[in-house]
């Protein structure tokens, strides 16, 4: 990995969030986002809990069934369901939840989702009056 100071780092993660707010998702999972910066996925992780600590989004986690990988269901804390067990609605197969099949997932606020639309209709405001003024 290049070194980045943290603003660099912290505006990346940013910037592409910025980007799927403005999207019709609702949700991401971090490993896109890792994708989309090329940063490793720990960083990113780290990078998107803080930026769910301050509101723009929020964390959950999906318990996943070990045999068809479909989403059985979506929590706010993981510890009360580790090691519960479960019958897949899909496949029929008993899931025992463990950190192998929990993964974290993204949900974007409606209020951050609206004002980065919104910012965006600005910028574009503004470009075409440029366009038109110069
Ligand atoms: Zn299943």
């Amino acid at each position: 990995m290049e070194q980045f100071e943290d603003w660099q780092v912290e505006d990346m993660v940013l910037d592409t969030v910025n980007g799927l707010a403005v999207s019709k998702l609702n949700k991401f999972y971090p490993t896109y986002v890792s994708k989309a910066t090329s940063l490793p996925l720990d960083i990113t992780f780290k990078y998107l809990s803080e930026m769910a600590k301050k509101g723009r989004i929020t964390l959950s986690w999906e318990l996943r069934c070990e045999e068809c990988f479909r989403t059985l269901k979506t929590v706010d804390s993981i510890i009360p369901f580790l090691n519960d067990e479960l019958i897949c609605k899909y496949c029929g197969e008993e899931t025992t939840f463990n950190r192998d099949n929990i993964f974290p997932v993204f949900y974007i606020n409606e209020a951050y989702k609206k004002q980065q639309k919104d910012n965006v209709q600005v910028k574009k405001k503004l470009a075409l009056r440029r366009a038109i003024t110069l």
